[in-house]
């Protein structure tokens, strides 16, 4: 991992989601530093089959336990990368330079690659009755 400066709003080219190759985009990660693949807020979802629908700008989403609000999806965490580019900070140890610059990352992927071209012409029928 390359290092990243926290006063930009950039990720380094392989702050990417293991699972689609999402980048730009704020990426999570279970809590056991080093071990895990990173993975977008979609992917994240996916694997800890939570419904993240009301997940907002800063990463955050209604808490599974009781109320209040948490940037953890199920077992996985912001993954924040040291400005030196060794590795993730520990989520408790994270400087809040850090912690900024996760959130003013994305939080899900706007714009997904298309699959590939499937050569089958839509033929649309005019024929509406109303
Ligand atoms: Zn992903």
């Amino acid at each position: 991992m390359k290092g990243v400066d926290y006063s930009k709003n950039k990720t380094p080219p392989d702050y990417k989601c293991s699972k689609c190759g999402a980048t730009g985009v704020k990426l999570w990660q279970e809590n056991r530093i080093g071990c895990c693949p990173l993975l977008c807020a979609n992917c994240a979802a996916e694997i800890e089959k939570i419904d993240i629908a009301d997940i907002d700008a800063d990463g955050r989403r209604s808490s599974d336990f009781g109320s209040g609000r948490t940037d953890h999806i199920g077992d996985q965490l912001p993954a924040v990368p040291t400005e030196n580019g060794v590795g993730f900070w520990a989520y408790t140890a994270t400087p809040n330079e850090g912690c900024e610059w996760w959130r003013k990352l994305l939080t899900r992927v706007l714009i997904q690659k298309k699959p590939k071209k499937v050569s089958v012409k839509k033929s649309k029928k005019k024929n509406k009755k109303k």
